[in-house]
């Protein structure tokens, strides 16, 4: 491990939680703890991709802002291995390149959101908050959802359709989430993007329809989700 892993900067006001650094790039993890620090986060910075993980555990950091490249082990692993025991804390790619962009969406890993490189502090400091946000709405749902035959628990962050268990990205499980919450309620595009994804400025509606079109394919024929034209989606039974 690169000895400054273990010399974090405290903020005096953890009150907002501690995020979680996983970057080799010294030049990368010294700006990300300047900016986090700033808006009053405490940082812990990790450079190798095993003591990273070791830290997700242990630590119980609100967020973790990781690299996909990494000594020891990739960042896509790290967040692979967290989802696989059941550690749910918001991960938000740190990329170089479109390819890595590629491989961090399309895995599938349950990654909440990427940054691309080089990034401004208004950039990462937005879309940490947002991620942090959307995981305290998630934390302080109440009991489970049902609509027709599709069941999904906030808790435990399980979906099941008609019995069977599906596997939702955390985007994906949090619109189906905010849709089933707000049942019959008709929500625009612009409504989702800033309730689900929390910056409405920074994509496009057309990322709604592109997740809600992935979350009706999971779903198939049991998809509670109606567009409704010109306005945007809700989820409600056949009448
Ligand atoms: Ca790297």
């Amino acid at each position: 491990m690169v000895f400054h892993g273990t010399l974090s900067v405290m903020s005096p006001d953890l009150a907002k939680g501690l995020i979680l650094v996983i970057e080799d790039e010294r030049a990368i993890s010294d700006l990300l703890r300047l900016y986090l620090t700033r808006e009053g986060f405490g940082v812990q910075v990790e450079s190798d991709g095993l003591a990273g993980l070791r830290a997700a555990r242990t630590l119980h950091p609100i967020a973790i802002i990781c690299d996909v490249g990494l000594p020891s082990m990739d960042g896509t692993e790290i967040c692979r291995q967290l989802r696989a025991e059941g550690n749910w804390t918001p991960v938000l790619f740190c990329t170089a390149r479109d390819d890595e962009v590629d491989r961090v969406v399309g895995l599938e890993l349950g990654a909440d959101d990427y940054i691309t490189k080089p990034f401004s502090p208004r950039e990462v400091a937005a879309r940490v908050k947002a991620v942090v946000r959307r995981a305290a709405h998630a934390a302080s749902a109440t009991g489970p959802l049902t609509l027709g035959d599709v069941s999904l628990d906030p808790v435990t962050r399980r979906v099941s359709v008609a019995g069977a268990q599906i596997q939702l990205t955390a985007t994906e499980f949090d619109l189906l989430e905010h849709l089933m919450a707000n049942q019959g309620k008709v929500l625009s595009r612009e409504q989702l993007l800033s309730e689900v994804w929390g910056y409405a400025a920074i994509v496009g509606t057309r990322t709604v329809d592109v997740h809600v079109a992935q979350v009706r394919a999971k779903l198939g024929d049991h998809s509670p989700i109606r567009t409704v034209r010109g306005v945007g989606y809700s989820a409600e039974l056949e009448p």
